[in-house]
């Protein structure tokens, strides 16, 4: 069985023999597929100080080489993107169509990143004061620690490590331990485009790693996407130590359905929100908010699409595979049991299931719940599982205090047709992405991906201008160049003339 190592330098690191490992699961089969090893302490040290080490060259090297070794990036991810959909698809679950899609968001940052002249390009005044000019450029940080969660093993990490590169600093990706070959591919397909050793590691590891990348002071700064909890830990532990931190958390995405909104639209757009990748996507719709007058034949329709889904194996064409492991499957069907003893309706039961697949995975069908109240725990939970809550409210007004008294704010959508009501929506709504008759309303690479509240700790958003602004710090330059007709001594504090 193969043990994924680490990737220091532009080469494998191999794990000290007393390492620590995890099994890495097909959550399609449910058979361990390879072992990861976690670095230790002394191991994530190690990679940082490949990182730190490359930082002076890569820093500067020129924004026209750096553009280039993206472009490279780019086209070697276009031509080879089915090999790291089939890796996403054996490790984490999601169908080969799904894993292409994320492939296909993340390269959208990298081409973003190749734009990198233009978007570090800095201002200048010419005469701020007489003879006196200012201008203003933008350095890269250093080290960027980049630590992501399993859902997504492609995408988040392109997410910020095309910006943190372009931008001239070095990272250090942390991967999930559920599903780490993504990060090791992704690491040779860098040495591949030409970028030098030591400007992209990978450490693969748990809370350890985790640990030493939040108090090595190598580190300047911290990119986490993962659970609330953590966000929230990383966060504090983080800028505790003087690192510049954004941590993206956990959601619970509300679908807003006002009764003169396309139902067959908007009930298509539940299906495919709710139950992608099984539900396990931090925008997936897990909260249906519906009109009362509308919700029975939004219900019916919704219910009439999901039971035309095919749940299997991820190669094998279905719509949705399994959950990542057995641990997580079997929370989620928790949830669903709470569900029941709470007194949802329950529509569809997703404990019973036989999925299109050989051995023993980790499914669970979709589920629909009716009636559902905001004091439940399928309703105040995350629970990333393929389970929908359809809650129903009398008013506009009910569903948008619904939504806004939440304490996650990642992302919401309204299915309307009135103008008037997306606006007023788009306007008191205190969510951070917000969809209008759009599901999953992921920005794209030119604008920033964030959410609000318990979603986001730390003020700046992923990639866009604002992971341009995150992955570089600002300076300002006042220069005079002295004539001989200057000269003489003024103890004053110097004033605009
Ligand atoms: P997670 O919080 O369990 O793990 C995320 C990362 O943190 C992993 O790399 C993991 O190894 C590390 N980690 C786990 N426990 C730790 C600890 N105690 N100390 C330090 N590090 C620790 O999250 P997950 O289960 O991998 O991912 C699912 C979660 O991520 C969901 O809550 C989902 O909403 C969230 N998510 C959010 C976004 C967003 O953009 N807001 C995007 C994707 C996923």
């Amino acid at each position: 069985m193969e043990t994924l190592a680490h990737w220091s330098n532009g080469a494998t690191l191999e794990a000290p023999a007393d390492s620590r490992h995890a099994e890495v699961m097909n959550p399609a089969t449910g058979e361990v597929s390879s072992k990861v090893a976690l670095a230790s302490a002394e191991t994530t040290a190690e990679v940082i100080a490949a990182a730190h080490a490359a930082f002076p060259a890569w820093r500067d090297t020129s924004l026209t080489r750096r553009a280039n070794i993206l472009f490279n990036y780019r086209e070697l991810l276009n031509k080879r993107k089915g090999e790291l959909a089939a890796i996403i698809t054996a490790e984490h679950g999601k169908v080969l169509d799904d894993a292409m899609g994320e492939i296909s968001r993340g390269q959208e940052v990298v081409e973003y990143a190749c734009g990198i002249p233009h978007l570090v390009k800095g201002g200048y005044t010419e005469n701020a004061s007489t003879k006196i000019d200012v201008h203003s450029i933008r350095q890269p940080l250093g080290v960027s620690a980049i630590i992501s969660p399993f859902n997504f093993p492609a995408m988040v990490p392109m997410w910020f490590f095309p910006i943190a590169i372009a931008a001239g600093n070095t990272v250090v990706l942390k991967p999930s331990e559920k599903d780490p070959t993504a990060a090791i591919w992704m690491a040779e397909l860098w040495k591949e485009a030409g970028l030098p050793d030591g400007v992209f590691n990978v450490v693969n590891g748990d809370k350890e790693s985790v640990d030493t990348l939040l108090s090595d002071p190598r580190v300047s700064s911290v990119s986490f996407v993962g659970s609330t909890p953590i966000a929230q830990y990383v966060y504090a532990t983080g800028t505790a130590n003087g690192k510049r931190v954004q941590a993206l958390g956990g959601a619970k995405n509300h679908m807003l359905v006002l009764p003169d909104a396309d139902l067959d639209l908007a009930a298509d757009a539940a299906v495919n929100a709710g139950f992608g990748a099984a539900g396990e996507r931090c925008m997936a719709i897990s909260a249906i908010v519906a009109i009362e007058s509308i919700a029975d034949e939004l219900v019916a329709k919704i219910a009439e699409r999901t039971q035309t889904l095919r749940v299997g194996d991820g190669t094998r064409g279905c719509d949705m595979g399994p959950l990542v492991t057995a641990a997580h499957r079997d929370k989620v069907a928790g949830y669903i049991d709470a569900g029941e003893a709470a007194g949802a309706t329950m529509v569809l039961d997703g404990r019973t299931v036989t999925p299109d697949a050989e051995g023993e995975g980790f499914f669970l069908n979709p589920t629909l719940f009716d009636d559902v109240t905001t004091d439940m725990s399928i309703y105040t939970d995350e629970i990333f599982g393929p389970v929908l809550a359809v809650v129903r409210v009398e008013s506009f007004d009910e569903g948008i205090d619904t939504i806004n008294a939440n304490p996650y704010g990642n992302g919401t959508a309204i299915f309307t047709n009135d103008g008037g009501a997306a606006r007023r929506f788009e306007n008191e709504i205190q969510v951070g992405m917000v969809g209008i008759n759009v599901p999953i309303p992921v920005p794209m690479a030119y604008y920033s991906f964030g959410g609000w509240k318990n979603s986001l700790f730390g003020d700046t958003h992923a990639y866009g201008s604002e992971g341009i602004n995150f992955f570089t710090r600002g300076k300002v330059v006042t220069s005079r160049w002295l004539d001989p007709s200057h000269g003489g001594l003024n103890l004053g504090f110097p004033q605009n003339a």
